[in-house]
């Protein structure tokens, strides 16, 4: 349950509006209100789960399973679609903004100006040494 007010707990249950492409017993996927570029979706699962640790496996499978549905019918809906990003936000520094985990389906066109921005360090190629004890540290956690 959501500890307070949820836009898209609302949407899901029809308590707020939205302009939907898609709705099952698990998710919904429906209309960016403020699109990247036009045809920019969201997939977000019914029951509120605040962030991907809470999200139940098979309902986060079935978001990914509904997102490639809408990027391939995305780019046969005359929208102006060449590529599409899937894009997860988990956590605020990852740039979440609403906290129910919703996956955005984005049609991109070459010169659309949308991309990521690379912190000061990218281009650096750490050594191999530094890349397997990373490995081994996610690895172990994995585990637990
Ligand atoms: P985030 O930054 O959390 O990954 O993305 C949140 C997304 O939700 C943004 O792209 C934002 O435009 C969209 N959004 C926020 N409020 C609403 C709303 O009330 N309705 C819809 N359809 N989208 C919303
Ligand atoms: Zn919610």
């Amino acid at each position: 349950m959501p500890a307070a007010f949820c836009i898209f707990c609302d949407i899901v249950q029809g308590k707020a509006p939205a302009s939907f492409v898609y709705a099952d017993d698990r998710v919904a996927a429906f209309m960016d209100i403020q699109p990247v570029n036009a045809g920019h979706l969201l997939v977000v699962p019914r029951a509120h789960a605040s962030h991907l640790a809470d999200l139940d496996p098979h309902t986060g499978g079935h978001m990914f399973r509904v997102g490639r549905e809408l990027a391939g019918a995305l780019g046969a809906s005359g929208v102006r679609c060449e590529g599409v990003n899937l894009f997860l936000a988990d956590g605020e520094a990852a740039g979440q903004e609403v906290a129910h985990v919703h996956l955005h389906v984005i049609p991109r066109f070459r010169g659309d100006g949308f991309g990521f921005r690379f912190g000061p360090d990218y281009g650096f190629v750490p050594k191999r040494d530094n890349l397997d004890q990373t490995a081994a540290a996610i690895r172990k956690a994995l585990e637990n």
